[in-house]
C-alpha cells in the first residue's frame, strides 16, 4: 500500500455491464459503470435499494463476471488473468465485508480470521491476527464461535478477516446493515483508518450516517452512475 493517491487507481472500472438474465426480461443490473478508487480513497456507493451497488462490488472483487467493460486492479488487467489467477489475485489484493458477515459458524473467531491465509501463507499470521483482534476490542473473544458474539462482534471479526493478507482494496458491501449505531460507527471507523494508512475501501450503502463518513460519495440508479461529489469523479 505505497501508492500516493496521485498515482494509478487501485481499482479503475470503464464501461462494465452485467445483465441478469434474458429477454424477454432482462435485468440491466450495471449500465456503462465507470469508476476509479485511489490509494487512500473511502468512497460509498450510494443509491437504492436494486439500483446495481451489490452487483458492483461483486464486480469490482471479481466475484462475478461482467458482460461487458474494463476492469483494472493494481494495474492488472482482469481479462487477462485465469480463472485460477484471478483467485489468488483477489485472495492477495481484496478483502470483503459482507452485511450478514459470512463467518464459518464451526470456526471461532482465530480460525475464522485466520482463513485467508489457509489459501496465501502469511509469515506474521498469528502475530498480525492476534494485533487486529486486539484493534477490534476482540482479544477476549479468541475461542467463542460467531453464534456466541453481538452483532458488532461478529462484524469486527469480519473486518479483521478482509484485513489479514493486508489487501491493496476493501469492499464492504452494507456493513452497517445489521448494526446498531454504536457498531456501525465502530465498523466506519475501522474502514476510515484502513483508507487514512494507504488502502482503498469502497462500500455500499443506503445509510446515510454511513454515507457520510465516505470521502466520496457516487449514487446509482437503475444501474447507472447519476451522480458524484466531486463533479463527476475527476481527480
Ligand atoms: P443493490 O445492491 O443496489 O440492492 P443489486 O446489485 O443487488 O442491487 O441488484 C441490481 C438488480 O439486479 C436488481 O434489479 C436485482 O433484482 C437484480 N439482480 C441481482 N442479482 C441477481 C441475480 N443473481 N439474478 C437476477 N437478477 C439479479
Ligand atoms: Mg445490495
Amino acid at each position: 500500500m505505497t501508492d500516493s493517491r496521485a498515482g494509478n487507481p487501485v481499482a479503475r472500472a470503464s464501461a462494465l455491464r452485467k445483465i441478469y438474465g434474458e429477454s424477454p426480461d432482462p435485468v440491466v443490473a450495471l449500465d456503462e459503470v465507470s469508476l476509479q478508487v485511489h490509494a487512500g480513497e473511502f468512497l460509498a456507493v450510494c443509491g437504492p435499494s436494486g439500483c446495481g451497488k451489490s452487483t458492483l462490488l461483486l464486480t469490482i472483487g471479481l466475484l462475478l463476471r461482467p458482460d461487458a467493460g474494463d476492469l483494472e486492479i493494481a494495474d492488472q488487467n482482469i481479462a487477462e488473468l485465469s480463472p485460477s489467477r484471478q483467485s489468488s489475485f483477489r485472495a492477495q489484493n481484496i478483502g470483503f465485508v459482507f452485511q450478514d458477515f459470512h463467518l464459518i459458524p464451526y470456526l471461532n473467531v482465530l480460525e475464522n480470521v485466520l482463513v485467508p491465509t489457509l489459501a496465501q501463507p502469511l509469515s506474521d499470521a498469528s502475530a498480525r491476527a492476534e494485533m487486529l483482534l486486539e484493534e477490534m476490542g476482540l482479544a477476549a473473544r479468541h475461542d467463542h464461535l460467531p453464534s456466541e458474539l453481538s452483532a458488532g462482534e461478529r462484524q469486527r471479526t469480519a473486518l479483521v478477516r478482509a484485513l489479514m493478507l493486508r489487501p491493496r482494496l476493501i469492499l464492504a458491501d452494507e456493513p452497517t446493515g445489521n448494526l446498531d449505531r454504536e457498531n456501525a460507527d465502530c465498523v466506519l471507523n475501522h474502514l476510515a483508518h484502513y483508507s487514512e494508512v494507504g488502502g482503498a475501501v469502497v462500500m455500499a450503502t443506503h445509510d446515510e450516517g454511513a454515507m457520510m463518513r465516505a470521502g466520496r460519495r457516487v449514487l446509482m440508479d437503475k444501474g447507472r452512475i447519476v451522480g458524484s461529489d466531486d463533479g463527476g469523479n475527476k481527480r
